[in-house]
């Protein structure tokens, strides 16, 4: 097992029981390492796999984790989440400490009893701002913010509140009493009852103790203040704690994590065993050196503890950045290439889509239906079996009735989606409401792209094709685009949030949606904000092993108004550390000059975008002696978007 690690990995492996810090970046071995010291402290006799506590934060690590532990030759570890663990101590111990009484149901969701909540504090909320107003108290329960604390603990943090603090204190106060009324509890109270069962019942303390002994912590750097408090009442005192992490990975501090905890943990354990790793065993270095160059710029606390990643591997293909006129486009692009890959023999559970919202992921749902590759979405339900969709559908079902028929598309989807309270110009600041909110502007922008694309009609209609698009022919769309998602698969492309494709990788990765708005999204508007997104990013990146494609469309929609390439991009060129600098430079060079420029024609105003390789002569809504190709696709969108108020015209940089 040993033969298989580096000296420094073999360090932490071997490092005697007491507190080890391993701080690395991304795909340097740290789970290996972790796994590794389990197994190797398992097989020699210094623990016992049940005695064993493995933390991670996603089910899917936990299970990576015992399955790596089942090839090492080592069963009964306990590798499970923070939640996961909390409940079932205080499932365990529940008879015990309510003497007879039933355990609370655990809420799954705060939403209902916030919005009731906030009508109490005579706020009248949708459901959009009922959770911004969840996630803020999930913030404050996490950071350990008392009701009577949040105003002060708000305005320390900078938190955006979603209303004036005093307002989201009196929300926070009788959400908590209507929740004692109704006598149901929330996750952040699973976890406190977990600590409280420990910290004020010595004969619980003492049993838990006896059971957990070693605690492994991976993903330390997302650890939140409960569940630090609660690592520390399994704790009890003693060391014998190996903790995991790199804090340049950390994105989940808008709901309360820190890598203060991480960052801090040789400080607090003087004894600590504290290993750093630089070696990438993960990526080509090319894939290494784009990481390096994004990170590289990174600003904040964990600047001080970054470690240039030094690739390990043998160089690979060059990784590519594609420029699309629109989503449909860019995901049309990925899907035939993933098609191109599998073709190649790469597994399609090799294949990875990852984009920054979930609501991003039913394009390449439909993609890749249409090209036939089999795909599965991860962390989230297909965009079809989501429910905030399955019941604007029915809204819009509804809506046939009212609306009539002559209304444009766009409208009539607008209209029907106020049924379940949507509004074009509301959307929420971030959290989950901003998730619902996009997942139904998806569906506006759905409308858009079919009513510039009308349906091929059977010959024989033909004459009906002139006919503009109703809200009955959408939702017949819809009806069919959702059942043909239906397909079960067992296996395929991984379609993936940033936030949820931690800690995993695959052979090809595809990060898309790489513009301003969705990646720094929209709602990232403080420096500390921003630097989160960036570490999405380099967690993106570092999620590939061999094939890296970046891209971003222009418009949501063919036709749409233009947008700017992630601020992000131009920075990859400063690349560093990936032992072939040369490539990433390349990589770089190439985005630069494909960069857009934004001109506006001299004659009629209208919107162009330009780029050095690609000559335009004359704005295309004023006909001249442009490339001919070009001007025939140019006159192409604009049949199609006739009608639509803003007439752009974009130039094609991809292929
Ligand atoms: P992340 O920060 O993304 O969670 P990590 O540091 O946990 O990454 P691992 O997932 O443990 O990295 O390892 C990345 C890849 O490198 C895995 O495929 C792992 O098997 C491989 N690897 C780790 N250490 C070595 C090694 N010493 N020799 C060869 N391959 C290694
Ligand atoms: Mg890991």
């Amino acid at each position: 097992m040993l033969a298989g690690l580096d000296p420094e990995q073999r360090s932490a492996v071997t490092a005697p029981a007491g507190p080890v810090c391993i701080l690395a970046g991304a795909g340097t071995g740290k789970t290996r390492a972790v796994t590794s010291r389990i197994a190797h402290r398992a097989l020699t006799g210094q623990v016992s796999p049940g005695h064993v506590l493995a933390v991670t934060f996603t089910a899917r690590a936990a299970a990576e984790m015992r399955s790596r532990l089942t090839v090492l030759g080592v069963t009964g570890v306990q590798a499970r989440t923070f939640h996961a663990a909390a409940l079932r101590q205080v499932r365990y111990f529940a008879p015990r400490l309510l003497q007879g009484r039933a355990m609370p149901e655990l809420l799954d969701s705060k939403v209902r009893l916030v919005t009731l909540a906030a009508a109490r504090a005579g706020l009248r909320t949708d459901r959009a701002a009922a959770r911004d107003l969840a996630g803020e108290i999930e913030w404050a329960k996490s950071s350990l913010v008392e009701p009577g604390e949040y105003v002060v603990a708000a305005a320390k943090a900078l938190r955006e509140t979603p209303h004036e603090p005093a307002k989201v204190a009196e929300v926070f106060v009788a959400y908590e009493r209507l929740k004692r009324a109704n006598g149901v509890i929330d996750f952040e109270d699973m976890l406190r009852a977990a600590v409280w069962g420990i910290e004020e019942h010595p004969d619980v303390a003492e049993q838990v103790r006896a059971q957990y002994r070693h605690f492994v912590v991976d993903e330390y750097q997302d650890v939140n203040p409960l569940q630090q408090r609660l690592l520390e009442a399994w704790l009890g005192g003693r060391d014998d704690l190996t903790v995991v992490g790199d804090a340049s990975q950390t994105i989940y501090s808008f709901t309360g994590a820190t890598s203060a905890y991480l960052i801090d943990f040789p400080r607090r354990h003087r004894n600590a065993t504290v290993v750093r790793l630089v070696r990438d065993y993960r990526s080509t270095p090319q894939v290494v050196g784009l990481a390096n160059a994004v990170i590289s710029q990174a600003r904040g606390t964990e600047a001080r503890l970054r470690l240039e990643l030094r690739g390990q591997r043998p160089p690979g293909p060059e990784p590519e950045l594609r420029i699309f006129t629109d989503e449909p486009a860019e995901a049309a692009a990925v899907a035939a290439r993933c098609r191109a890959l599998v073709a190649g023999g790469t597994p399609a559970r090799e294949i990875a889509v990852l984009f920054r919202t979930n609501a991003q992921s039913e394009a390449y749902e439909k993609a890749l239906t249409e090209a036939e590759v089999p795909y599965v979405v991860q962390g989230a339900e297909r965009f079809f079996e989501r429910v905030e969709v399955r019941q604007a559908m029915v809204a819009l079902r509804a809506a046939t009735r009212a609306i009539p028929g002559e209304t444009p598309l766009r409208d009539a989807v607008v209209e029907g989606l106020s049924a379940v309270g949507w509004a074009p110009d509301a959307a929420p600041a971030g959290g989950a409401a901003r998730e619902r909110w996009e997942a139904l502007a998806a569906l506006v922008q759905l409308a858009e792209e079919y009513a510039a694309t009308p349906p091929v009609l059977p010959i024989g209609e033909a004459a009906a094709v002139e006919r503009p698009v109703t809200l009955a022919d959408f939702n017949e769309e819809l009806a069919r685009r959702a059942a043909a998602q239906h397909v079960p698969t067992v296996e395929g492309v991984t379609l993936a949030s940033l936030h949820s494709a931690k800690g995993l990788e695959w052979d090809a990765v595809f990060l898309v949606g790489l513009s301003e708005g969705t990646l720094p999204t929209s709602y990232a508007r403080t420096p500390d904000q921003v630097e989160e997104e960036r570490r999405l990013l380099y967690v993106g990146i570092t999620r590939a092993r061999e094939w890296l494609w970046l891209s971003y469309a222009v418009a949501r929609s063919p036709g749409g108004r233009a947008r700017r390439p992630s601020r992000f991009l131009p920075q990859l060129d400063r690349s560093g550390g990936g032992t072939e600098r040369a490539g990433a430079a390349a990589v770089a060079r190439r985005a630069e000059r494909r960069r857009p420029q934004v001109v506006s024609c001299r004659i009629c105003g209208a919107t162009l975008l330009a780029g050095p390789d690609r000559k335009l002569g004359r704005c295309p809504t004023c006909p001249s002696d442009i490339d001919q190709d070009l001007y025939e696709r140019l006159r192409e969108w604009r049949a199609r978007v006739a009608g639509a108020q803003k007439v752009p015209a974009y130039v094609v940089f991809t292929d």
